[in-house]
């Protein structure tokens, strides 16, 4: 018993002289392990008196128990000491700079394809979509252009397997779509955004998959005013409210009578600049009153409804809206060149 309590006061001086969770491990083992000298005592149990081994047991366990104690409460004093060493040394200093992190940023094109959507859903269009993979019908046919027609020369497309399928060369097979599904009696007004491809040599201004923006409005009473008022605001709406704009007559096989949009140059007062020639106008979009040969195709009887069609590219748009000269600039995603638009666009 004696032994017991001795081996307990000398526990208690060693503890004093431990300074790390490692030596006071050590320390526990040597008083608690299996072969601890407290572990030691248990052995004597064997040699006792009947008498006296319930005692001894019973003041063993107190020791057990008091050793243990010890060395929890010396545990945790050393945990918090080594804590608060931490928390001194990793003192983190508020005033320092901090690291810039580089944040990501929508393209600029995509910015601009969300102008053009969020005005268009204001005057009350749909935003719609179509397969990318299409069918000659849809993309030519359906369009006023039979095969063999000389126009579809004009758009060396991308054919798939045979001649009847095709990687849609304009958005147009949306309009086609959308008029089918309407049956000739529902009235349309819709944008579809999306990807059409064309078989060019690359260079700034040319790219084999580009984002074409076309519009369609198909109603009754609708005529080639209604389509200048549109296309009016809309560039107004992009471009400012100084910004004029003039048709031309032109030809494209799926509209009747076919015009092409200009609008005054934005970076000239009109004496001519590099983004005009010629002097002083842009031509930003290609649009007509829809030829009655599609509405008759498409199932509306052309004695009752009309409806006008615009195409816009969001490149060219967002070219000059940025004043750039490299369409290619606009796939690479480089976030330094949308950075620098985003300034533009602020100052
Ligand atoms: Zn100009």
């Amino acid at each position: 018993m004696k032994n017991a309590e001795e081996i307990l006061s000398k526990l208690k001086e060693k503890i004093k002289t431990i300074k790390n969770i490692n030596d006071l491990n050590n320390l526990k083992a040597e008083y608690l392990g299996k072969k601890g000298s407290i572990n030691e005592l248990t052995k004597k149990i064997g040699t006792m008196l009947e008498s006296e081994k319930k005692e001894f047991g019973k003041k063993l366990n107190e020791i057990k128990s008091k050793a243990n104690d010890l060395i929890e409460t010396k545990k945790q004093e050393l945990e918090k000491k080594i804590l608060e060493e931490k928390l001194k040394n990793e003192k983190i200093d508020i005033t320092l700079p901090s690291t810039k992190i580089k944040l990501g940023q929508p393209n600029i094109e995509e910015k601009m394809i969300e102008m053009v959507e969020e005005f268009f859903i204001n005057m009350g269009y749909d935003v719609l979509e179509g397969p990318e993979i299409e069918l000659d019908k849809y993309n030519f046919e359906m369009l006023n252009l039979p095969k063999e027609h000389p126009a579809r020369d004009a758009q060396d497309t991308f054919y798939l397997k045979d001649d009847t399928l095709l990687l849609r060369s304009q958005t147009s097979p949306v309009q086609i779509r959308t008029m089918l599904e309407g049956k000739g009696e529902k009235p349309i007004r819709m944008i579809c955004p999306g990807k059409a491809y064309r078989r060019e040599d690359i260079n700034p201004t040319h790219e084999q998959e580009l984002c074409q923006i076309e519009g369609l409005v198909i109603d009754k009473n609708i005529s080639l005013s209604d389509l200048k008022g549109t296309v009016d605001a809309f560039v107004k709406h992009i471009f400012g409210p100084n910004v004029e704009i003039r048709f031309r007559p032109s030809y494209y096989p799926f509209t009747e009578p076919s015009v092409e949009v200009d609008m005054s140059c934005i970076y000239c007062d009109g004496s001519g600049c590099n983004m005009c020639k010629p002097k002083g106008w842009i031509t930003i979009c290609g649009a007509g009153m829809v030829h009655p040969n599609v509405l008759k195709m498409c199932g509306y009887d052309p004695d009752k409804w009309q409806g006008f069609a615009f195409g816009f590219g969001a490149e060219r748009l967002t070219m000059l809206k940025y004043n750039m000269n490299d369409m290619r600039i606009l796939h690479e995603n480089d976030l330094r060149e949308s950075a620098n638009f985003d300034r533009r666009e602020d100052n």
